[in-house]
């Protein structure tokens, strides 16, 4: 008897043919995925999506432009610069400032200063508004209520952070597993391995001394007026 006939060789053939293709797809998708060899991580400063001017009286356009063409764009160059020297290192700036244990130790400082002012500059400019005295509604609201007692309580814990944060620095409303938490932290340190951020304000001089001079007090105030509560309360949604 004969083991293979013209019939089954093409079949064996074909079925070749047809794995051989498959994999070839398969192993393409991923050549794609994979970045080249050589290519670091690289940031971009996040094009606000309304005007300097258009947060006026509160936050004035002169504050607004410079935080975020001069401020804003230093961290993302230099956390760019940063990041050239590894660029092997290919782990999100959010998983890094997590646990700064991931970052080589010879960028590590530099990650944690200009990584972070990338990211917290990013979030903050991200949830301004004008928001007309509107306080969030909805899961939000809730999460506010059932964690503070009240929107008033949430404000007042709020402006104590961010009025007693010493020196430069920030404070956040994060949603950890025990719900949400105010915490605030120095210099352009995140609480990313404390929970997630959707929302923060910047206690840096340099985000009100144009405008405000020493008076933090006043800029914390005033803050509440341009509290997107929309794009916070989708933060939320998306952290959950
Ligand atoms: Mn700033």
């Amino acid at each position: 008897m004969k083991m293979f006939n013209r019939n089954t060789i093409f079949k064996v053939f074909t079925l070749f043919l047809f794995i051989g293709l498959l994999l070839t797809i398969i192993g393409c998708k991923k050549v794609e995925d994979i970045p080249y060899e050589g290519e670091s991580m690289s940031y971009e400063l996040p094009v606000l999506n309304y005007t300097y001017d258009s947060l006026a009286p509160y936050i004035d356009a002169e504050t607004m432009e410079i935080h975020h063409t001069k401020h804003h764009q230093s961290y993302t160059n230099n956390l760019n610069a940063a990041l050239e020297l590894h660029p092997e290192l290919q782990i999100p700036i959010e998983e890094l400032l997590a646990d700064p244990s991931l970052i080589p130790s010879d960028i590590r400082t530099t990650i944690i200063n200009n990584g972070g002012g990338y990211f917290n500059h990013a979030l903050y400019f991200s949830i301004l508004m004008i928001n007309n005295g509107e306080t969030p509604t909805g899961n939000l609201g809730l999460a506010i209520d059932i964690a503070f007692n009240s929107f008033d309580d949430f404000k007042e814990a709020f402006t104590t952070a961010a009025a007693t944060r010493f020196g430069s620095g920030w404070a956040w409303l994060i949603v950890t597993n025990e719900g949400l938490k105010i915490v605030s932290t120095a210099n352009q340190d995140t609480p990313l391995d404390q929970g997630t951020p959707i929302l923060n304000i910047d206690v840096w001089e340099h985000a009100y001394y144009l405008n405000y001079q020493n008076r933090r007090a006043d800029y914390i105030e005033a803050f509440f007026h341009v509290i997107n509560w929309d794009k916070v309360a989708e933060l939320y949604e998306d952290s959950l």
